[in-house]
């Protein structure tokens, strides 16, 4: 992949945007003057076009989990979903994810590494252009914790939505927080007020998500309200919270009246997501009867709430079901071997 030379050069530009918009490079005899092909030939010449490789493809009910592996051998874990508006592609910002949040499998991998911003723009690319989705909303909500990774996350940020090139609205990507107040307060300063934010608040109070969320040690329920307030202090901004319904920890009328009562004074939408099953499972879903009993009282309370459906659960692609733990096992019996050699 290639970004080094958008640099305003008519035919860098040229080539730029024939590989982000038709996914390759035309034949240059074609639009290059005859006195500019060598020019064109020694862009072309330092630049790599080579792709990943696509390791793994699955698909169930339309939902596809795809895996893109890179040069030193790791996967990226992209999953593509049918809405009714379009597709909508989940992609990664990180191999594994240090966060632990304890309902995530990729949480149980730990970090093994971030990816850069070519590795991540790599992950839309490919569904675009290798197999050949339409793609029109982008979440960050694959493997990784986006704002543990900010720069590259946002400089892929701005190649997805540059208009020479693949040209996504900003309103059409969501960068996805597990509670990261220090970067919620950094995009408040610097980010489009058109690129959305979801925060994943999961539990309506500091004993129950300290429990769920090891991030919540380190900036509270309180200090979170308050970086989110910052954040919709500008009209132009609304976040979605998210908000993983695990049987009999988070689930209950009680907490939807709790979680109600925090939210109050937020511009926010609510997206109630039922736990999927993961490999070693400490949680379960919730009863129909609750999740619908959750959903009624929150919009009672006046939010706009959505039960998501679940989609791609026998693939592991559904949310919180992304992540090899096998991974880390790996890697972990690499470094014994090499340090007992
Ligand atoms: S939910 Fe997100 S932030 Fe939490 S462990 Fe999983 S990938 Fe990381």
């Amino acid at each position: 992949m290639f970004l080094q030379f958008c640099k305003g050069k008519q035919h860098a530009a040229k080539l730029y945007s024939d590989w982000f918009r038709k996914g390759h490079v035309r034949d240059i005899a074609d639009w290059a003057e005859p006195q500019a092909i060598p020019l064109v030939e020694k862009m072309i010449a330092s630049v790599d076009f080579g792709l990943p490789e696509i390791s793994h493809r699955r698909e169930e009910g339309g939902t596809v989990k795809f895996l893109l592996k890179f040069g030193d051998g790791f996967e990226s874990e992209s999953v593509l979903i049918p809405m009714e508006a379009g597709t909508t592609i989940c992609i990664s910002s990180q191999i594994g994810c240090k966060m632990g949040c304890a309902f995530c499998e990729t949480g149980k991998m730990g970090l093994i590494r971030h990816l850069t911003c070519e590795e991540i723009v790599a992950q839309v690319f490919c569904a675009r252009f290798v197999l050949g989705r339409e793609v029109r909303n982008i979440v960050f909500m694959g493997m990784g914790e986006p704002f543990d990774n900010y720069d590259a996350v946002m400089r892929a940020v701005a190649v997805l939505t540059c208009s020479g090139g693949l040209g996504f609205g900003p309103s059409r990507i969501t960068i996805s927080t597990s509670g990261k107040v220090d970067a919620i307060l950094r995009m408040a300063k610097e980010a489009n007020p058109a690129l959305n934010l979801a925060v994943s608040v999961n539990a309506p109070t500091d004993t129950i998500r300290n429990k769920i969320m090891p991030v919540n040690r380190q900036w509270n329920m309180a200090e979170l309200k308050s970086a989110m307030l910052e954040y919709c202090a500008d009209p132009r901004r609304e976040i979605l919270v998210e908000y993983v319904l695990l049987k009999g920890i988070n689930d209950s009328l009680e907490a939807a009246d709790l979680l109600a009562e925090y939210l109050r004074g937020l511009k926010v939408k609510v997206n109630l997501i039922p736990y999927n099953p993961q490999t070693r499972d400490r949680f379960a879903p919730p009863d129909e009867g609750c999740r619908e009993a959750f959903l009624k009282r929150m919009r009672e309370h006046g939010y706009q709430t959505l039960l998501r459906g679940t989609k791609g659960q026998q693939i592991m692609a559904a949310c919180g079901q992304l992540g090899n733990v096998d991974v880390r096992r790996e890697r972990i019996a690499a470094k014994v071997e090499s340090f007992l050699r």
